[in-house]
């Protein structure tokens, strides 16, 4: 290890002591005070001491990681991995021969908005990748383009043609039905694996192929999340006249880093899926990354894109914030309303939205819109590992359709209260969401009983799935 290793590590110690030592006193002292005026003026205080102490701790951190080259280190291996799981992909979807290929049938016209589209697309892509069988997609009738899906992405697959669609069966999980040339999957929300009884394929998400794993998660937090992203990217190469139209307006915007993506989802969401959320406390998360920016270098020009279905959202924002510079595009806004939701415009204007979204340093989104998903996913595609590169205002990342997401106790918990689960260290917790408050809610896998613990006593549980081994062929 370098010297310049070993001195950022003392100081990322010592910053840590000093922090304890600075919220222990102070604290034992808020206890103590009588005077509520004076109380709140110390908690005003602690809160702004510990603020900028958090964020030179975290300076630190990445200070550390790049003094030990590991920043540089995790570049390569992203884009080494990122070449051989593109590559595998497009050897799938690229059979010598179609007809004689295993194939896989899927329309993108799910009943649904883009991003849910587009993750059911995803869906059929890794059941291609774990059944090896090359995807076709149909999009006829697409409710967002009588143009089909080509008229914006790239074919998924150059080698076949819809001719070589044929007749397709349902899929069964059984090995029987790996000799049908084509097999059509259910939505997934409908899905059921061998021994029914709502067993569910073992590939779906959170599953990551098995060989890559190791290999991901040297890089990235979350391998889970990067497979899908992989997935998600290859579904969203672009035709260049979609290109262009981005080309465009990142000029035209002044599109440039440091820059945060803000999605404020509203309209048919709000009350029926999600609860509504104040531009405010989009805002709070905004300016939380700015100043930690400001730590190490004051950032000039705070950058924000906003994407949202409500324009007055967009306004609201522009009008409140005079310290920042508010980017969005209106015509995307106004072509996102429910009653223009569903045409080329609307097409155009999500994918911009997405773009812009998923080009961004940092999310600030609910991740109970698949639309902010998407770009999250399309995120980890673009950097080595953006998983903390977000804040949600309400889920934790889920695929719709997953099979459970579990943690892993690492540390013991007896429950303080009636809304906490005790658990020893080593159980297994269903993870149901997190308050990010420093608590999480999970239902215990053995005991059923669902309540919050402290976040930082578990551990994510991954899932590796034997996928079919690809060959890396390059031709
Ligand atoms: P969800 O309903 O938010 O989970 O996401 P979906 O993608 O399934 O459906 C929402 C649809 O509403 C999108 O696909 C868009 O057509 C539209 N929409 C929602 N938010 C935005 C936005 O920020 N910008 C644009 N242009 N359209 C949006």
């Amino acid at each position: 290890p370098s010297k310049e290793f070993e001195y950022s590590r003392r100081k990322l110690e010592n910053g840590i002591v000093e922090f304890w030592r600075y919220a222990s006193t102070h604290l034992k002292d808020l206890y103590e005070t009588k005077d509520s005026n004076a109380a709140k003026a110390l908690a005003k205080q602690m809160l702004d001491f510990m603020g900028e102490h958090k964020g030179v701790i975290l300076a630190d951190i990445n200070n550390l990681e790049s003094a030990a080259g590991i920043t540089e280190w995790k570049l390569q291996k992203s884009l080494e991995m990122t070449r051989i799981v593109q590559n595998r992909l497009k050897n799938l979807q690229n059979p010598r021969n179609c007809a004689e290929a295993r194939r896989l049938r899927c329309s993108i016209n799910k009943a649904c908005g883009l991003g849910c589209q587009l993750h059911h697309a995803t869906y059929c892509l890794i059941a291609g990748y774990a059944l090896n069988r090359t995807v076709i997609l149909e999009s006829k009738g697409w409710r967002y383009s009588k143009k089909g899906w080509e008229s914006v992405f790239l074919p998924l697959t150059k080698t076949c043609k819809s001719s070589d669609i044929g007749t397709p069966r349902a899929w069964r999980d059984d090995p029987e039905n790996d000799k049908e040339p084509v097999i059509e999957l259910p939505i997934v929300d409908n899905i059921q694996g061998a021994s029914g009884n709502n067993k569910r394929p073992l590939w779906l998400p959170l599953a990551v192929p098995r060989d890559l794993f190791t290999r991901i998660h040297a890089f990235h937090k979350n391998p889970p999340i990067w497979w899908m992203g992989q997935i998600v990217s290859y579904l969203w190469r672009l035709q260049p006249s979609t290109q262009k139209i981005l080309n465009e307006l990142t000029t035209k915007m002044v599109f440039a880093s440091p820059i945060v993506g803000v999605h404020v989802r509203r309209t048919d969401k709000v009350g029926t899926e999600a609860a509504k959320h104040e531009v405010s406390e989009y805002m709070e998360h905004v300016k939380a990354y700015f100043d930690q920016l400001d730590v190490t270098k004051k950032t000039a020009v705070r950058r924000v894109y906003v994407a949202t279905d409500d324009s007055a959202a967009f306004h609201e924002i522009k009008k409140n914030y005079p310290d920042y510079e508010i980017l969005g595009n209106t015509d995307s806004m106004d072509s996102a309303a429910l009653n223009k939701r569903y045409s080329d415009a609307s097409l155009i204007g999500v994918i911009t939205d997405v773009h812009f979204l998923s080009q961004s340093d940092h999310l600030v989104c609910t991740f109970s819109s698949q639309v902010c998903r998407l770009a999250y996913e399309l995120m980890q595609a673009r950097l080595p590992d953006a998983a903390d590169f977000y804040n949600s205002l309400d889920d934790v990342y889920y695929y719709g359709g997953q099979n459970g997401h579990n943690v892993r106790a690492i540390l013991p918990h007896q429950a303080a209260n009636p809304e906490e689960i005790s658990f020893d260290k080593g159980d297994l917790l269903g993870l149901a969401g997190n308050h990010w408050d420093g608590y999480s809610v999970a239902q215990h896998k053995v005991t059923d009983r669902k309540g919050k613990f402290p976040s930082y006593k578990a551990e994510e549980h991954f899932v590796k799935y034997d996928m079919p081994h690809y060959e890396d062929r390059s031709d």
